[in-house]
């Protein structure tokens, strides 16, 4: 752990494993209250120099922080693979991805501007300013263990908070790999604090307590966050969830096909399915329903499951069994009311596959809504295809989820593009486009998909406070 400056190590200890074969990579420290406690107070500490100091100086050591993990981007992402188990192809992304936040942020911390605003009284001046909101507390999920990180501490270090961070307890050592970058750029002690831990519970708690913390920014599942935020409600703790989704991809009649399909394809099984931005209903206009299924499954048995460090293998493993357990019981509950299985449908065994979570990537089709993956996040390689006729009838069926966050449609028809841009129900949409993220721009979700945003100038007014002043002169 990294509390005050210095790394710090408990006598009790956690094991992390790599999911593709199942072997003990590292031992971990395993944190309690006590410890998040010291980190807490820490970071009070540091607040008062931190939030003082000059925001160039802060734009400074997070410049810093880019510049190390962009050097250092092939180590992190092979320990992201082996922690994690995504691709390595796809952990070199992720790793330039989470660094694009650092340096965005940078640049941003300097333009914190305020604001004069008229006032009706000749002898009145009303000044606005943007002060930082004190210590933040951070928890992070495993699926992208490094950017999730450098989403909530960029933004939080550049406006002038402090930090103490909660990583996954999947995914320590990519958390580590990040402190060690800002410990080696120059953060100063206490400013951000890493506390890992086998038991979430009470850390979760005192996050949600302590009348130190002043924010609670959670990356996680919608049943978590709620619980946190409820937990966080009577101190009034400001909070920001980034939460699960159930994402509509659309493909319209008049969408070409091949890069329909082609897009669906690699969205869906981006990191095994398991994102939060993963399209968890395909719904496709009859009249193409057919070539879409047959180009999508065409595209998806190419792809070869196994070890992500093999530079052939697309799928990596799930993250632990229970994840494969959720998996074929989706698939399963879907054929058994009538989806029609096009490929995949059976977690992986044999020599390759034996001591990791491998389920082979599956195409269905015929998906209704009576079926549990319908209304379920699957987060595992399932494509759940469903048919549909009107435009009128797809939209309400791609609201008709409590999640909001992310949304795809493919049309190249400009006002159906446009419509359905302003009729769905979610906080990001990729039209004709899978890839609607950015550190420049506002990621996160409506309805039960959480509260706020990441990224972008939103992402730094989730760390401020607004201040007026109003000046009798
Ligand atoms: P999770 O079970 O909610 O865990 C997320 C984090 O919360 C982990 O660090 C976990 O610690 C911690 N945690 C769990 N229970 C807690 C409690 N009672 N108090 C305090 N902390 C607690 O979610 P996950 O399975 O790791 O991540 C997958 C979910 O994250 C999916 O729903 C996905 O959609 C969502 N997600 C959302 C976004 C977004 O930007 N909207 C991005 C990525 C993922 P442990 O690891 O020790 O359990």
């Amino acid at each position: 752990m990294y509390i005050n400056g210095e790394w710090v190590k408990t006598q009790r200890e956690f094991r992390v494993t790599n999911p593709a074969t199942g072997e003990a990579i590292g031992m971990v420290s395993d944190g309690d209250k006590s410890q998040a406690i010291l980190a807490i107070n820490a970071a009070h500490t540091a607040f008062s120099s931190w939030s003082t100091a000059s925001a160039y100086m802060r734009a400074e050591v997070l410049q810093r922080a880019y510049d190390l993990m962009i050097e250092r981007k092939p180590m992190l992402a092979d320990l992201m693979t082996r922690e994690q188990g995504k691709p390595l192809k796809a952990a070199l992304n992720e790793v330039q991805y989470a660094a694009d936040f650092l340096r965005w942020f940078s640049e941003e911390a300097k333009r914190v501007y305020g604001e004069t605003i008229p006032s009706a009284r000749a002898d009145q001046r009303f000044i606005v300013r943007y002060q930082p909101l004190g210590v933040v507390a951070a928890i992070t999920p495993w699926n992208y263990p490094i950017s999730m990180i450098t989403r909530k501490v960029a933004p939080a270090l550049a406006a002038g908070c402090t930090i103490v961070l909660k990583p996954a307890e999947a995914t320590p050592l990519c958390a580590i790999a990040v402190f060690n970058i800002l410990h080696e750029a120059g953060v100063p002690a206490g400013v951000a604090n890493l506390v890992t831990t086998s038991e979430p519970v009470p850390i979760g708690d005192e996050f949600c307590t302590n009348i130190k913390i002043k924010k609670l920014t959670f990356t996680g599942s919608t049943a978590v966050g709620k619980k946190l935020a409820q937990d966080a409600a009577p101190q009034l703790k400001r909070v920001s969830m980034e939460l699960g989704g159930h994402a509509p991809f659309i493909v319209f009649d008049d969408a070409d096909p091949l890069h329909a399909a082609k897009g669906a394809s690699l969205v869906k099984f981006l990191n095994t399915g398991q994102a939060c931005i993963s399209p968890n209903r395909i719904f496709v206009q009859r009249a193409i329903l057919d070539s879409f299924v047959q180009t999508f499954t065409e595209r998806v048995v190419k792809m070869k499951a196994g070890n992500g460090l093999d530079p052939s293998v697309s799928i990596g493993p799930l993250v632990n069994s229970a994840a494969v357990e959720k998996v074929s019981c989706q698939v399963e509950d879907a054929l058994k009311k009538g989806a029609i299985l096009h490929s995949g449908g059976k977690a992986l065994s044999g020599d390759a596959y034996a001591s990791g979570n491998f389920y082979a990537p599956t195409v269905l089709s015929n998906v209704s809504e009576d079926m549990l993956i319908y209304r379920e996040e699957t987060f595992g390689p399932v494509a759940a295809i469903i048919p549909f006729d009107a435009y009128d009838d797809v939209i309400e069926m791609a609201n008709n989820t409590h999640y909001g966050l992310a949304a795809y449609v493919y049309t190249q028809n400009l006002s159906r593009a446009v419509r359905a841009f302003e009729a769905l129900n979610f906080g990001i949409i990729g039209i004709n486009d899978i890839n609607p993220t950015s550190a420049a721009a506002p990621f996160g979700g409506m309805n039960e998909s959480g509260l706020g945003r990441e990224g972008a100038r939103e992402g730094l007014g989730e760390y401020l406070e607004t201040k007026l002043g109003g000046f009798s002169v």
